[in-house]
């Protein structure tokens, strides 16, 4: 079984689109979208249409802090993001916004828990960005592959039996085995607004069968997301970030 994990879509249409086509050719079972369908991007209906037609199809999602923002306001988001949360409202149709506010704050299934921020406080949107961070995850659950989004720097976390959290480094592209001795955590990346200083697409797929992690990155047209974002009145700062992935 491979599974295909995907998440901070942001109302990125270009970078899920070129996702979507290079997982098309990766022998993907299921998919699981852990949150942030929308918020920093131009195409909100687009993305929230499109991953409820995959839902609808078998794929699983979380809801993401830009999800929840939808309709409600929230202090936690910085002025800009709270500003295209506002632009946004106004964009979503009456079953799109119900499809977000439906959405669960985390899955738990076998020895897997997919979240959207970090799996000891679901809803207090904490950036899982270092061991010390990481650790409260392994500490409140007992899964053994945990999942986060939030970041949007791709990141792989484990901890051993005594409860030591380590780093490990990514090679984009080669599978990583996941050991069965240890517990994980992987910060899967962005798929419509990386921070990692490449502007290219970020998810992963896990091997349940030979219990591999493999992140990703593609290309994508990030000029016509910016341009569409400029043309929309977004922040400029939104699309100076797409194209260089900070
Ligand atoms: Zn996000």
């Amino acid at each position: 079984m491979r599974l295909a994990l995907l998440t901070d879509i942001h109302a990125n249409r270009e970078a899920f689109e070129a996702v979507l086509a290079d997982m098309a050719n990766r022998a993907v079972d299921r998919i699981m979208i852990l949150g942030d369908l929308v918020g920093y991007g131009p195409d909100p209906g687009w993305c929230v249409d499109k991953v409820m037609e995959m839902v609808a199809a078998g794929a699983q999602c979380v809801r993401g802090n830009h999800d929840r923002a939808i309709g409600i306001a929230d202090g936690a988001l910085n002025p800009s993001a709270r500003r295209v949360i506002d632009w946004t409202v106004n964009r979503l149709t009456a079953p799109q916004k119900l499809f977000l506010s439906e959405l669960p704050m985390t899955i738990a299934e076998d020895d897997m828990l997919f979240v959207h921020a970090s799996a000891n406080d679901p809803s207090d949107w904490i950036y899982v960005t270092s061991e010390s961070s990481a650790m409260p995850s392994f500490r409140v659950c007992d899964a053994r592959l945990i999942f986060c989004g939030h970041v949007h720097r791709p990141a792989l976390y484990s901890c051993d039996l005594t409860g030591r959290v380590m780093h490990h480094p990514i090679a984009p592209g080669l599978p990583t085995p996941l050991i069965k001795s240890r517990r994980w955590l992987s910060v899967i990346g962005s798929v419509g607004q990386p921070r990692d200083g490449s502007h290219l697409a970020a998810y992963a797929i896990l091997d349940r069968v030979t219990n591999e992690l493999t992140f990703r990155r593609v290309g994508y047209d990030s000029t016509t997301t910016a341009r569409k974002s400029r043309e929309a009145g977004l922040p400029e700062a939104l699309a100076q970030r797409l194209m260089k992935g900070i």
